[in-house]
């Protein structure tokens, strides 16, 4: 029964955000036996949109519905093997298999057959019903008015390697050109817009929305004047209205004012090896001696790279976030190197959907990057008998085994899980382009030793909400198109970035329909640092689709709400997506002993070929990104031996 609250935060509205409530489409029996052709028999009343066409679908997404994940999970559970049914032997043959249809496996499919031949034969598995892995997309339509996000990744850096330079370059996508030609930099800029903070009564005693004067820091905006023009006034507005205690405000304002050496007894590098090893917040409360309010006003800055300031280290939080405190400590470290990035409307799924098409010219029509942004992938294509690559959705990888004729590797056998149904197939390699940790479930008679290297990387829970509103008027009003909530349950609430390109255009106007993503982070201060990801994980997949749907509407409408937003009016879809795994493991000198004592990284063991089979994945790289993925695809591709 729907409460007074529910009425006023709309969760009774029939609205179209509930296709995979909890996980579980709510699509006909037909659409399940046959999802591919799914979207064909049927559109969404509200949004026009083919429902069961994958970026499409609005409710539980990412790798987070039971489809996607349950295979998986029991194997690593141990019920899998127990009551397996027998494998159906598929006949196929290929030349190689990739396990994993991330920008990894795409890309290792692409130089594979780029190698060695366009008639070799490729089988990618992937266990989600879209392809990318990370790099999807989540799209929705208004009407007429199409609007795109990322589900995931989404900043493309200009190729640092060779290979990412070619594959880049094969696919059309010049960074550089792009950036300049299709971002509209000034575009909230010049509407009076820009950064906000959004302050909680739990932990600051008040609602309240504010503009923020810190210079642009976070991960996940940079079309911006940085920092803004009238910081100073900003700053002094802040220091008069911002629900702070005075000490706090202090602390905050000399953080990112005063020139102060905070380790002026320590020689230059024992200053860089005591900020490596203490977290950043240590480095404020104990070195810089801050109100513990300003770690709690500072505590998500660091969340895109998926851990809070207490898991931070403070080099790391200068650095990589530009976080204040080290301006007088004259560390004249390597400046990062100015490199163009670049986000397309959907993010790196534009870069998952061209290698697709390189792949499956039928899948995705059209020849250029241009006009794949607008075109519609026909899932149907992607596994048709005939073509020389296939890929293959909803299917979980849960075995692989070298074959072994006269004591010598021929081959592999590769079995993998779909709708229940277990199936054999072979090929003459095999690359594994899927999460470490999970390697070592398929690959029983791998080494112990690679086995434990590959357990090692535990992945960072991310998740990644999008929000269909019906227009922005109220963050036009607020003058804010990107707000930090700290300690909020959503921490950053960002306006789409404006961009055209290849005939989409981002929303030009306040009245106009948008997308806005909300992230959360899963920190446990105080853990270790895979314990709090483990925890994390926990609470995200035990979170229902209402709990994340209620905490949307209830915190855009206290953010917002005085400027006119009307969570049951202006919310039009919401599309979850939980990555339970999300971004790769990430070493540091707080948490990895080895680090200390020297030893071998263990990505570097974990990714030594093991047979016909060699290893992919950006988890390979020791560290994410989609540059790592082409890199470590390269790689994975190149140590296949043939004889
Ligand atoms: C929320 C989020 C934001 C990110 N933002 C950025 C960004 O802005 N820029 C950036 O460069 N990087 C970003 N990343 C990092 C991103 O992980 C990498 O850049 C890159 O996309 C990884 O590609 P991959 O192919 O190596 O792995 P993945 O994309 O993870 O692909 C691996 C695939 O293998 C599948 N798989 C796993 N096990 C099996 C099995 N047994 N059988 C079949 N399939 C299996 C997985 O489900 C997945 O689809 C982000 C990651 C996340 C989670």
């Amino acid at each position: 029964m729907p409460t007074e609250d529910d009425h006023k935060l709309g969760l009774d509205r029939p609205v179209t955000r509930r296709d995979f409530l909890n996980g579980v489409a709510v699509t006909s029996a037909a659409a399940l036996a046959c999802p591919h052709l799914a979207w064909a028999a049927a559109a969404d009343p509200v949004s026009r949109t083919p429902a069961g066409y994958p970026p499409a679908l609005t409710g539980m997404r990412g790798s987070g519905y039971p489809r996607a994940y349950q295979t998986g999970h029991s194997l690593r559970d141990g019920n899998y093997w127990p009551q397996a049914p027998v494998a159906i032997d598929t006949s196929e043959t290929y030349d190689l298999i990739v396990v994993g249809g991330g920008i990894s496996g795409l890309t290792a499919a692409y130089l594979y057959q780029k190698r060695h031949g366009r008639d070799k034969t490729v089988l990618v598995l992937d266990n989600h019903d879209d392809f990318g892995g990370h790099a999807k997309r989540n799209q929705y339509t208004f009407g007429e008015t199409l609007r795109l996000s990322s589900a995931g990744t989404f900043d493309l850096a200009a190729g640092r390697t060779p290979v990412q330079r070619e594959v880049l370059a094969d696919l059309g996508i010049d960074i550089p050109a792009l950036t300049q030609k299709n971002v509209n930099t000034g575009f909230y800029s010049s509407l009076g817009m820009g950064q906000g903070v959004f302050f909680d009564k739990e932990t600051f005693g008040a609602d309240k929305l504010m503009k923020s004067p810190l210079p642009w820091t976070d991960f996940t905006y940079m079309y911006t004047p940085n920092p803004p023009s009238d910081a100073e006034a900003m700053w002094q507005q802040f220091l008069k209205d911002a629900p702070l205690s005075e000490a706090a405000k202090k602390d905050l304002y000399r953080l990112y004012h005063d020139r102060k050496d905070y380790l002026p007894h320590l020689s230059y590098d024992e200053k860089l090896a005591k900020l490596d090893t203490m977290s950043y917040e240590d480095f404020l409360l104990r070195v810089v001696d801050c109100d513990p309010m300003v770690c709690a006003f500072l505590r998500d800055k660091t969340f895109g790279d998926g851990r809070g300031i207490g898991s931070t280290p403070a080099l790391l939080a200068h650095t990589r976030f530009g976080l204040p405190g080290f301006d007088g400590m004259a560390l004249e470290l390597e400046p990062v190197a100015e490199e163009a990035v670049y986000h397309f409307p959907d993010g790196n799924a534009t870069v998952a959907r061209l290698l697709v098409r390189k792949l499956i010219p039928a899948a995705l029509p059209g020849h250029t990057m241009e006009d794949s942004i607008l075109a519609h992938v026909d899932y149907a294509a992607l596994d048709r008998t005939g073509q020389s690559c296939r890929i293959r959705l909803s299917s979980t990888a849960v075995k692989a085994v070298n074959l072994t004729i006269g004591g010598k590797t021929r081959g592999v056998e590769v079995e993998y899980s779909r709708d229940g149904i277990l199936y054999k197939t072979t090929a003459a390699h095999c690359v594994m382009a899927c999460w470490n940790f999970v390697i070592p479930y398929l690959c029983p008679e791998m080494p112990a030793e690679q086995k434990e290297a590959l357990a090692y990387n535990v992945h960072t829970p991310n998740l990644w909400l999008n929000v269909w509103l019906r227009n922005w008027k109220p963050f036009h009003k607020a003058g804010i198109n990107f707000i930090n909530a700290p300690n909020g349950y959503y921490s950053q609430i960002i306006l789409e970035h404006p961009i055209t390109v290849g005939g989409y255009k981002h929303s030009q106007s306040p009245d106009e329909p948008i997308v806005l993503s909300m992230l959360r982070g899963y920190v446990r201060p105080g853990l270790d640092i895979k314990e709090q990801f483990r925890l994390g994980r926990m609470e995200m997949y035990n979170t229902t689709f209402e709990e994340f749907e209620r905490e949307a509407r209830s915190q855009l409408g206290r953010a917002l709400g005085p400027y006119g937003f009307d969570p049951a009016e202006d919310i039009v879809g919401i599309t979850v997506n939980r990555w339970g795994h999300g971004y790769s493991y990430w070493y540091s000198a707080l948490y990895d002993e080895f680090l200390k004592t020297g030893g071998e990284p263990p990505h570097l063991r974990a990714r030594v070929p093991f047979g016909n089979i060699t290893i992919a994945n950006t988890d390979a790289a020791g560290i994410c990104g989609t540059g790592l993925a082409i890199d470590m695809a390269a790689r994975a591709v190149d140590e296949l031996t043939f004889s």
